[in-house]
């Protein structure tokens, strides 16, 4: 059967159906067209605002797949687009009418327990990794929501729970093995092609396909201290000062983010509490128990809260324990800022919009970073956000298409009220799919090194769907 396939340089090209045999024949996974099962579970991700239809899925079981897919697109000309775990906010795995590589099958993940190093393929979810590390007391830094893929998180940096103690997901890589735009697969370190190895961490999908990850682990857990404090929206401005002089003078063991949003009906907040504006801090110790104890003394006498379920957890149930809230399915649409620190003026925004929130679901979230993020050189990688705080993410979480409009200007309005108070930058990995004009914004003072490496290692801009670095002329 023949298939249309939208060329990167416009207009369509027919795919006979021998040509897509021929790559059948080749690979070790499947390839999935419009006709076959499992094609709308392949290209549904965990954002249901993006619906697109791609013309092939082919579902890599190796690197050698990978190849066969990248030479592919490469040679008919298609629009091309590579999915890891699927949570990009953008949908940046998902392509209309062109080749989408889907990384999802490959899903191994070996610990070398005694060179405390991982290596790790790009179908892996947090969830699975830390599964797998804590078996063994290791972690490595990665995110708050243990399904998304361990793979586009990297590439754009990667921070959470324990990011201050331990940096950033990508500073914590060792190598990659990646399929570049000419089909080969090299190696990425810092002895092997160094420049693209320094890409890559921050630069996100830009340089090709990574087939797998090698990163460095720490020892940590099975339990931390980790858990939710909760007041009501009413005492908001003033916890977020005492948050903000208490997170000021905190060890890097401890990261602490507030989330602003309407109370859900958790078993562990009052009845009477459901449905109402709270303020959350998000807690965790990467450390000894005891020095949590003391270290967290602080965020927990900041008043009286509806709530306090801080206590020993097992490091990878903190880890999916905000999982339920972020469940894929619903239509997200996110706005993010930088911020120095938690100005009087931002927080007083902020507050504002909690309080007019347009569905129970958004949030506004601040994550702390700092810590060991911040001690590495904005030049020595990609990621160059070395000198915040915060990042805001003003989550935008609706059911209904009918709602898509008030929420969405909420967000922008919210957004737009914060920018007097932020950096200026943004994380890629919190950018919407319409942030073209602030992809700058995202790659800072590296950004001409990036256009640099991507005219060496993608000239044609075959990786164009993602937040995209246009190759030197
Ligand atoms: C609920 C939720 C919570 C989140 N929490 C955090 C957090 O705590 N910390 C944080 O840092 N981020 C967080 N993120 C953002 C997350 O880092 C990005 O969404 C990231 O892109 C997800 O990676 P993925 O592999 O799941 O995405 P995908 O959508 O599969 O991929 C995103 C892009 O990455 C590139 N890519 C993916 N795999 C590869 C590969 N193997 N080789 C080359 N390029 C590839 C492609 O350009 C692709 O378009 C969160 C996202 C969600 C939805």
């Amino acid at each position: 059967m023949n298939v249309n396939l939208a060329k990167l340089s416009g207009g369509t090209t027919v795919i006979p159906g021998e040509m897509l045999d021929g790559l059948k024949s080749r690979i070790r996974g499947t390839i999935l067209t419009e006709r076959d099962d499992g094609y709308t579970a392949a290209r549904s991700v965990w954002n249901a605002m993006i619906d697109r239809r791609p013309a092939i899925i082919v579902r890599c079981a190796g690197a050698a797949d990978v190849k066969e897919a990248v030479r592919f697109a490469r040679d008919t000309g298609g629009v091309l687009s590579v999915r890891g775990g699927g949570h990009n906010i953008a949908g940046s795995a998902v392509c209309d009418s062109g080749v989408l590589i889907d990384l999802s099958l490959m899903k191994s993940v070996h610990i070398d327990p005694f060179a405390r190093t991982a290596r790790v393929e790009p179908g892996v979810t947090l969830g699975e990794f830390d599964r797998e590390a804590q078996s063994f007391g290791l972690v490595t830094p990665t995110g708050i929501n243990s399904t998304t893929g361990i793979a586009g998180l990297t590439l754009g940096g990667g921070f959470g729970w324990i990011s201050r103690k331990f940096g950033l997901t990508a500073d914590n890589l060792l190598g990659a093995d990646i399929v570049t735009a000419d089909g080969q697969l090299v190696r990425a370190s810092d002895v092997e092609n160094p420049d693209l190895f320094w890409a890559i961490r921050g630069g996100g999908g830009n340089f090709g396909v990574v087939t797998s990850f090698e990163f460095r682990l720490h020892p940590l857990g099975p339990e931390v201290m980790s858990g939710l404090i909760v007041y009501p929206l009413r005492q908001a401005i003033e916890m977020l000062k005492r948050y903000r002089e208490i997170v000021a003078a905190a060890p890097d063991e401890l990261t602490c983010w507030s989330v602003m949003r309407t109370a859900p009906p958790l078993p562990f907040l009052p009845a009477e509490a459901h449905g109402t504006g709270i303020i959350v801090f998000a807690a965790c110790y990467a450390g000894a128990t005891n020095a949590a104890e003391t270290a967290m003394k602080p965020l927990r006498e900041m008043g009286r809260p509806i709530a306090d379920v801080i206590g020993p957890h097992s490091f990878a149930g903190w880890q999916s324990a905000l999982d339920p809230l972020l469940t894929p399915g619903a239509r997200n649409y996110w706005k993010s800022h930088s911020f120095t620190t938690l100005s009087d003026g931002a927080i007083a925004t902020l507050v504002d919009y909690a309080a007019k929130v347009p569905s129970p679901e958004c949030e506004l979230v601040c994550a702390q970073l700092g810590g060991a993020i911040n001690r590495v050189p904005a030049a020595a990688t990609a990621y160059p956000h070395r000198d915040i705080g915060f990042v805001l993410n003003i989550h935008t979480r609706w059911r209904e298409p009918s709602d898509d409009g008030a929420c969405i200007a909420w967000a922008r309005s919210a957004f737009t009220a914060c920018k007097p108070f932020a950096t200026g930058g943004v994380y890629v990995n919190f950018m919407p799919e319409e942030e073209k004009d602030r992809v700058a914004s995202a790659y800072l003072g590296n950004a001409e090194r990036l256009a640099a490496i991507k005219a060496k290692y993608d000239p044609c801009n075959l990786f164009r769907m993602n937040q995209n670095i246009r190759p030197t002329p």
